[in-house]
């Protein structure tokens, strides 16, 4: 089993989901008391939310990119960014290192695929949503992605970072992200992805009323197949 290195803290509300998935995992497939081989770096998210709302991603970049260099010289063998608006970054985190980065872009793909859809709604951060970074990865594997429109792109974002990364689940929160997506429903998504690695905290495939793909459960499992394939 390789050891994974994991970029996370973005929020750790989801990174500690990330690690609970990661160790079930393994356990499933090795059986026994395995567990997954991690190094975690966890950021003080206050720190990456400032310099994401100033659009400094030079210094994020170089951050985790540093932090890449870090996790493989303590030896991690595989990279995973544990959040999708920080795969903005992948390219520099790649760059910096010479061990496989897992894309949570690819893992999500990949599991659209292979429930047999083409378009699919994506709910995130503005960033995720907006910037082409998350779409285009997609795009590149014939998945088109349907984004909600102003002012409901606003409301998804700031659930997020005034609610979920805090560990603030609400059920009038849960109720709008549900009108959003019935809508994307009605403009042709057949599915949608949980773009945004607390989403699934709040939104489940029963709420959903067409597929959920949750991102963080996703790449969390790529990432354990890549540390056990042979
Ligand atoms: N965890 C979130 C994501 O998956 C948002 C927090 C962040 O900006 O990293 O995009």
């Amino acid at each position: 089993m390789k050891r994974i290195g994991v970029l996370g803290g973005m929020s750790w509300e989801s990174s500690v989901e990330y690690e609970r998935i990661m160790n079930t995992a393994v356990r499933e497939r090795l059986g026994g008391t395995h567990s997954a081989d991690l190094i975690v770096r966890s950021y003080d998210f206050a720190r990456v939310e400032t310099l994401q709302e100033t659009g400094d991603w030079e210094a994020l970049g170089e951050l985790l990119a540093a932090d890449a260099r870090a996790l493989e010289a303590a030896g991690a063998e595989l990279l995973v960014i544990a959040t999708n608006t920080m795969h903005v970054l992948a390219p520099q985190v790649q760059a910096a290192t010479t061990i496989p980065l897992v894309h949570i872009a690819d893992a999500t793909g990949d599991a659209v695929r292979a429930a047999g859809l083409d378009t699919v709604a994506l709910l995130g951060t503005r960033y995720t949503m907006e910037m082409g970074f998350y779409r285009d990865r997609l795009a590149e594997a014939g998945i088109a992605v349907l984004i909600p429109d102003e002012p409901d792109r606003t409301l998804i974002h700031d659930v997020i970072y005034d609610e979920l990364v805090r560990g603030i689940i609400s059920p009038e929160s849960r109720a709008e992200y549900v009108r959003i997506i019935a809508d994307l429903k009605v403009r042709g998504a057949q599915g949608v992805i949980a773009g945004c690695t607390e989403i699934e905290l709040l939104v489940g495939p029963d709420d959903a009323g067409i597929p959920l793909f949750p991102t963080a459960r996703l790449h969390a499992l790529a990432a354990v197949g890549a540390a056990l394939a042979t």
